[in-house]
């Protein structure tokens, strides 16, 4: 079908805002203001990373919980499996239940140092298929897990990194988000594999607006996304234009947003990067308004 034209498009999407947990005050400053820019948009949740290795296990603790009591927002903690044992999972588990937090996004996780190899704790989970059954047989989460439309880097094949999807959805996982990507037709093809795959779970594209093209690019080399070259070419020049470069960022992710549109996507998951400004303006060209506005 023709891709719809921005006003045409009723709002009948519904988004999810992912952040990282705040190192610094000022950081701290920037996370709150962007979730209440993102906050009357209604996003149906809101996710907070977990750093590499378990690194910010209290941080990512502390401000789902905030964000959990202080808002009207339902929060997810993203957790992973490296360097914990499963009694240790578990008692994560519980903090995040007493605390009314009622979603997880169950990921087996990177190791601290780049580039290093996924052992698993002795006593721990071996991946996400794993840890999904255990934080189900704790608690009735609701879960969801990751996706990669281009493949995860580690897997075996196509097809292995495909059965594991399917592992962990049979596990008791309700949706997938996926790993950022910058083709459609690489996320269409996905889909196609998943639902000849019997897999019926929402595949939930996750968009990431780009801030920075050097860091996305590096980024992108190391998750197997590929960066077609028409994108460098529209970043060039832009290093020392700070606002174009932000417009144009804007167009980019707005017009893959529309592609998915048009293909028949209803969910989308911002990376956010703890800013609001790019996710805002593609949601509202997605047709989304504040709920207070819609209301009033
Ligand atoms: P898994 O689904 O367990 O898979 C890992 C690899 O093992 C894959 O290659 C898979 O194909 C292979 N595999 C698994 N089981 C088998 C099997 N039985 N046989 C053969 N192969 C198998 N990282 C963080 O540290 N913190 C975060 O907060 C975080 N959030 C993320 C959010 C999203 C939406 C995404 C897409 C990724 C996120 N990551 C995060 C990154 C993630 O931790 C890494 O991509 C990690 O390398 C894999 O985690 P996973 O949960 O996808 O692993």
């Amino acid at each position: 079908p023709a891709a719809p034209l921005y006003a045409d498009l009723a709002g009948d999407c519904q988004v999810s805002f992912e952040f990282f947990p705040p190192k610094s005050e000022k950081m701290e400053a920037q996370l709150w203001s962007a979730i209440e820019t993102l906050t009357p948009l209604a996003p149906k949740f809101v996710s907070v990373t977990y750093g590499a290795g378990g690194s910010t296990r209290e941080r990512t603790h502390n401000t789902v919980a905030r964000i959990a009591q202080e808002t009207p927002l339902a929060a997810a903690a993203h957790l992973t499996c490296v360097g914990a044992s499963k009694a240790e999972i578990g008692e994560i588990a519980d903090a995040y239940w007493d605390a009314g937090v009622r979603h997880i996004v169950a990921l087996r996780g990177d190791p601290p140092e780049v580039g290093g190899t996924f052992e698993p704790h002795p006593d721990g989970y071996k991946g996400a298929a794993e840890l999904v059954e255990g934080l189900i047989k704790r608690h009735p989460f609701e879960i969801s897990v990751s996706a990669y439309p281009e493949v995860h880097p580690e897997a075996a094949s196509a097809q292995s990194d495909l059965d594991n999807l399917k592992r962990k959805l049979d596990a008791g996982a309700i949706r997938a988000i996926t790993q950022f990507f910058f083709t459609p037709d690489a996320y269409f093809r996905f889909l196609d594999k998943t639902l000849a795959a019997g897999i019926t779970a929402n595949i939930v594209p996750g968009i990431m607006p780009v801030s920075n093209f050097a860091a996305t690019q590096r980024m992108a080399a190391m998750c197997n996304t590929q960066v077609p070259s028409w994108m460098a070419r529209l970043f060039e020049g832009l290093d020392d234009h700070p606002a174009s470069r932000q417009l144009v960022s804007a167009t980019i992710a707005a017009e893959l947003c529309q592609k998915l549109y048009t293909g028949g996507v209803r969910d989308f998951h911002f990376y956010t990067l703890n800013r609001s400004e790019l996710s805002f303006a593609i949601c509202h060209l997605l047709g989304l308004r504040a709920k207070a506005t819609a209301d009033a």
